[in-house]
This record gives C-alpha cells, sequence and structure tokens, in this order.
C-alpha cells in the first residue's frame, strides 16, 4: 500500500504515519527526517538545507526529488511506503508522478489531515521527540506514560527541532499555503484522495486513516484489464447495410 500524507506543519503527519507503518507495514517515509539526519552527518547535503529548514523555507525541489527517488528505489519499499512531508510542490508531484510510472508503482491513496491554523502553533512549540526512536511527543497532548522515559524505547534523552518555533512557523505556514496547498486540487481530482478530522484526539485520527485504508482501492483506467478476445460483430438488422 502506497499513501501520501498531506497537511501543514504541526498536522499530524509524522505521528499518524507512524502508527500506520506499525500497524499496516508500509514504511514510512519523512523527507524531513531525511533531511535532519543529513545535517546531523555534516554531509554537503545537509550544510546547505540547515539555514533553509531553520529559517522555515523549502528546500530546493531537485535536492527532494533526487532524495525519495533513490529512496523509494531500496528494497524495504517494496511492502509500500507512506510520504510523510513529500511532495509539497506541484514540481515535486509530478516529478513523484513520474518516478512511480517508471518504476512500475502506484499510489493507493492521499489524505489530508484538515486542521485549525489556530492551534498548530501550539502543536508545534510544545512538540518533542525520543532522542533513540524518533517517537513524537507533545508537552501537553501526548506525554511520555513515564516522564522522561520514551514508552517505546526507554531511552531517557529527547530533543526538540531548531525550527519547532513560533517565528519559523510563521514562515512554515506561509510555505505551506503558497507552495503546497496548489498540489491539493490535483489529487482530489483523482480517486484517490480523502480527508480525515486532524483536530479530532490522536486515536480518533487514527480510526478515521483506519477507515480509509480499508477501502477498496479505486479502479483506475490502467488497471482495466484489456479484453483478450473480442466477438466478432454479429451483422444485426441495424447494421445490415450500413
Ligand atoms: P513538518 O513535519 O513540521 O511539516 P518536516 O519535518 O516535514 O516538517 O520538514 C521540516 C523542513 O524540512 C521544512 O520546513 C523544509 O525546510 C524541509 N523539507 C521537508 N520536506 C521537504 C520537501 N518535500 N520539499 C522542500 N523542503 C522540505
Ligand atoms: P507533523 O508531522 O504533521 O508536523 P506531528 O505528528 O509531529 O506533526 O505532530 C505535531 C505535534 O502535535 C506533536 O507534538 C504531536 O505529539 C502532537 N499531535 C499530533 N497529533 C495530534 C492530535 N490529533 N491532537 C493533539 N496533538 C497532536
Ligand atoms: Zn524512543
Amino acid at each position: 500500500m502506497n499513501i501520501i500524507l498531506l497537511g501543514p506543519p504541526g498536522a499530524g503527519k509524522g505521528t499518524q504515519a507512524k502508527r500506520i507503518e506499525e500497524r499496516h507495514g508500509p514504511v514510512q517515509l519523512s523527507t524531513g527526517d531525511m533531511l535532519r539526519s543529513a545535517i546531523r552527518a555534516g554531509s554537503p547535503l545537509g550544510q546547505r538545507a540547515k539555514p533553509i529548514m531553520d529559517a522555515g523555507k523549502l528546500v530546493p525541489d531537485e535536492i527532494l526529488i533526487d532524495m525519495i527517488a533513490e529512496r523509494i528505489a531500496l528494497p524495504d519499499c517494496a511492502r509500500g511506503f507512506i510520504l510523510d512531508g513529500f511532495p509539497r510542490t506541484v514540481v515535486q508531484a509530478e516529478a513523484l508522478d513520474h518516478m512511480l510510472a517508471r518504476i512500475g508503482k502506484k499510489l493507493d491513496h492521499v489524505i489530508e489531515m484538515r486542521v485549525d491554523e489556530a492551534a498548530l502553533v501550539e502543536r508545534i512549540t510544545g512538540r518533542f521527540t525520543c532522542a533513540k526512536c524518533g517517537t513524537g511527543y507533545h508537552d501537553r497532548y501526548k506525554q511520555p506514560k513515564v516522564q522522561g522515559v520514551c514508552d517505546v524505547c526507554g531511552a531517557k534523552e529527547f530533543t526538540r527541532r531548531a525550527d519547532d518555533t513560533a517565528e519559523a512557523m510563521k514562515t512554515r505556514l506561509a510555505a505551506y499555503h503558497a507552495q503546497t496547498a496548489p498540489i491539493l486540487p490535483y489529487y482530489r481530482s483523482t480517486g484517490l484522495y480523502s480527508a480525515v478530522d486532524g483536530m479530532a484526539e490522536i486515536d480518533e485520527v487514527t480510526r478515521q486513516i483506519d477507515a480509509v485504508l480499508a477501502k477498496p482501492p479505486p479502479v483506475r483506467l490502467g488497471d482495466i484489464p484489456k479484453p483478450i478476445k473480442v466477438a466478432p460483430r454479429r451483422r444485426t438488422e441495424e447494421t445490415e447495410g450500413a
């Protein structure tokens, strides 16, 4: 199953992508996480991306397109993938179509997480993550069960993102509206699109996503098998002499 999760920063894409991965198997591909690990590794790509990300702007399309094309071709994506944070521009959406066609893969679901923008700054500024396994938490909405200890892996170190500030959030939301929201009409016009209420509680959002994933995949033009043999047309009175 190949899925895209769409929504502004703080919509809950990472939180739900991890849950889909656990419950249904496709691997989470978070372009934000990939870029942050390039920054930690100090690679040339990381050095180029860091100031752009800290400011809340989008990293150039060609970098992201190459990054995802390489990642999607790896063997673990054979069990399916969840794109979290990609595509983020019309150019990236078009490039994704081409790369999937080239490797013979198709999207099954595009899920928009709808949220009330007033809630997003609080979500982003309260966000923290396990430094070891990447599980996401929130100061108010999702504290670890034992304070200071990750529920999933037991680690005691957590990190906060450099761009999770109210200031960078303004730029990130502006980038979402100017560059990412324009790809929504494109996916809405395919049979693949569904929306869920990203303002609901985390478990309820998961239930809504599970309901979407349980829907049978739409029949697409390319999927309709071509008839193997066409029966010869019988001559009838109407076609007689035509
Ligand atoms: P969030 O989950 O809060 O939306 P991400 O972790 O997805 O944030 O992205 C963090 C930053 O990484 C973005 O603000 C942007 O600078 C960069 N980034 C991630 N994905 C993309 C992309 N597809 N295109 C351009 N920049 C990206
Ligand atoms: P995104 O990947 O879309 O930027 P995250 O999944 O990282 O968003 O969520 C942003 C913050 O909001 C995290 O701290 C997360 O724990 C919290 N969060 C996620 N979903 C919800 C929800 N439905 N209700 C309240 N808080 C949420
Ligand atoms: Zn952990």
